[in-house]
C-alpha cells in the first residue's frame, strides 16, 4: 500500500497506537487505483498564494492535474506518477509545507475559516494555529498520533466546533478559551500547550486502555475519566484552568458569495480542476483558506469582491450560496479507489437538485468504510456489493434506516427525505 515510508524521526521513540495506521501523508504515499495519492497537510487550511501555486504545479507535473480538498481542508494530489515521491518531497519542502517531516502526517488541524474576516468570532483563531502548529511540530510524542487525528480551534462562533474533533478549543465570550477534553476554561496564551497536553494523555489512554485508538471515540476510557486525566496533566504542567460548560452555539461554516473582506467558493465533491486553482491563486491577494467543508476563502479587499467572484463563477466554481451543490458530497468512488462498489460521484451528480441546500446534506460513499463523511447529521448513500444503494438518516452516531434500492430510485427518496 505505501511506496514510500514515513523517515525516520530523529528524536526519541513516539508511543504509537497498537495498530498500524494506514493513513496517507505527503511522504507516505499510498497506492490508488488511478496512480499514487499523496495528502498534504494543511494547518488551518491556510496556504500563502506561493504555496496554492506550488501545489498546483505538482498536481500538473506529478498528478492528475487536479486539487482534491478534504474534509479536514488538506489537500490531496492524484494519479501521481511513478517514482515521484522524492521530486514531490523536495516540491513541497521548497514551499514550506514540510516543516517537520516527522509531524507531516499528524498536523491535522481545522480553524474557523472567516476568522478575522468578519465580526462573528470572538477571538482571532491565527495566533492558536501557529503556535499550535509549531508546539505539534515540537513534541516527540506527537510524532505517535494517527494521522486521523484531529485538532479544532474556534474563533467562538460555532463552526469547527461542530466537527466532532479529538481536541477542541473555542473562543469563549469572557476573553478566555473553552479546552475539550477537560471541559475547562483557559488562557489563550495556553491553547497550544495545553491542546499538545491533552493529545498526549490521549496517546497514553489509547496505550494503556489496550484500545490501540487512533482518535478519542475509539478508547475504552470513559469520556469523564479522559477530561479528568487531562486536567490532571494541565495541573502537573502549572497551566491555570477551571471547570466551565461547553458553549453551544453553532455556526454551518462559509457560504458561498462576496464577504466584506473576502470570497467565499465551493468545490463540487472537493474537486477543483487546474484551471479552476490557477484562477484561485490569481485572485489571491495573499492567501487562501481551505475549509472543511471543501470550499474555499479568499480574502480580498473589498473592492475587488465582485469581480473576483464572477471570475471564479466564470471558472465553474459555485458562488450561489443557494446551490443544490451544497447538500451534496461523496467520496471518491470509482475508478479511483479500488474499494469502491459503483462510480458514486456519477450517481450523486445526477441527483443534484433534488436536494435542498439548506436540509441535511447527503453524503455518498463507494463502500463501508465512507470515508470523508460529514461527523454532523446528515442523510448517508453507501453503495452495497450487489450493485445497489443503503439510504440512512444519521445523526448522534446511530442511523436510521430510509430505503434500499438501485441509483435510480435514491433521488426521489432523497428528495422525499430533505423536503
Ligand atoms: S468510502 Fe470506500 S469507496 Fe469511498 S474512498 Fe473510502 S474506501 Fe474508497
Amino acid at each position: 500500500m505505501s511506496v514510500a515510508p514515513t523517515p525516520p524521526s530523529p528524536r526519541g521513540t513516539p508511543v504509537t497506537p497498537g495498530r498500524s495506521d494506514a493513513c496517507p501523508g505527503a511522504l507516505r504515499l499510498h497506492a490508488a487505483d488511478d496512480g499514487a495519492l499523496a495528502r498534504v497537510r494543511v494547518p488551518g487550511g491556510l496556504l500563502s498564494t506561493c504555496q496554492a501555486r506550488a501545489l498546483g504545479s505538482a498536481a500538473r507535473r506529478l498528478g492528475d492535474g487536479d486539487l482534491h480538498l478534504t474534509s479536514r481542508g488538506n489537500v490531496q494530489l492524484r494519479g501521481l506518477r511513478e517514482g515521484c515521491a522524492g521530486e514531490l518531497a523536495d516540491l513541497l519542502g521548497e514551499a514550506g509545507l514540510l516543516p517537520s517531516p516527522g509531524h507531516e502526517r499528524v498536523r491535522n488541524i481545522v480553524a474557523s475559516p472567516l476568522s478575522g474576516l468578519d465580526a462573528r468570532g470572538l477571538s482571532e483563531v491565527r495566533p492558536w494555529l501557529s503556535s499550535l502548529d509549531a508546539a505539534l511540530c515540537a513534541s516527540d510524542a506527537a510524532r505517535g498520533l494517527s494521522g486521523r487525528f484531529l485538532f479544532a480551534l474556534d474563533d467562538g462562533r460555532g463552526d469547527v466546533a461542530g466537527l466532532a474533533a479529538d481536541v477542541t478549543v473555542r473562543a469563549r465570550t469572557d476573553g478566555a478559551a473553552q479546552l475539550s477534553p477537560g471541559g475547562v476554561r483557559i488562557a489563550h496564551a495556553d491553547v497550544a500547550r495545553a491542546s499538545v497536553a491533552a493529545a498526549e494523555v490521549f496517546l497514553e489512554a489509547a496505550r494503556d486502555d489496550g484500545s490501540g485508538a487512533w482518535r478519542v471515540s475509539g478508547l475504552h476510557l470513559a469520556k469523564e475519566e479522559l477530561a479528568a486525566r487531562v486536567r490532571r496533566r494541565l495541573d502537573a504542567l502549572g497551566i491555570p484552568h477551571e471547570p466551565r460548560a461547553e458553549p453551544t452555539t453553532a455556526d454551518p461554516g462559509p457560504r458561498p458569495g462576496a464577504l466584506s473582506r473576502a470570497v467565499s467558493v465551493h468545490v463540487p465533491f472537493g474537486r477543483a480542476s487546474g484551471r479552476q486553482w490557477r484562477q484561485l491563486t490569481d485572485v489571491a491577494e495573499t492567501e487562501l483558506r481551505l475549509t472543511p467543508w471543501r470550499g474555499v476563502v479568499v480574502p480580498v479587499d473589498g473592492g475587488s469582491a465582485a469581480a473576483a467572484l464572477a471570475s471564479l463563477a466564470a471558472a465553474g466554481l459555485v458562488t450561489d450560496p443557494s446551490s443544490p451543490w451544497l447538500g451534496v458530497g461523496a467520496c471518491v468512488g470509482r475508478p479511483g479507489c479500488v474499494r469502491a462498489h459503483t462510480d458514486v460521484r456519477a450517481d450523486a451528480a445526477r441527483t443534484v437538485g433534488t436536494v435542498i441546500a439548506d436540509t441535511r446534506p447527503v453524503y455518498w460513499s463507494g463502500c463501508e468504510r465512507r470515508c470523508g463523511r460529514p461527523g454532523t447529521h446528515h442523510i448517508e448513500v453507501v453503495a452495497d456489493a450487489g450493485g445497489g444503494y443503503r439510504v440512512s438518516d444519521t445523526a448522534d452516531g446511530s442511523a436510521r434506516p430510509l430505503m434500499v434500492g438501485s441509483a435510480s430510485h435514491v433521488a426521489a427518496a432523497l428528495a422525499a427525505s430533505t423536503s
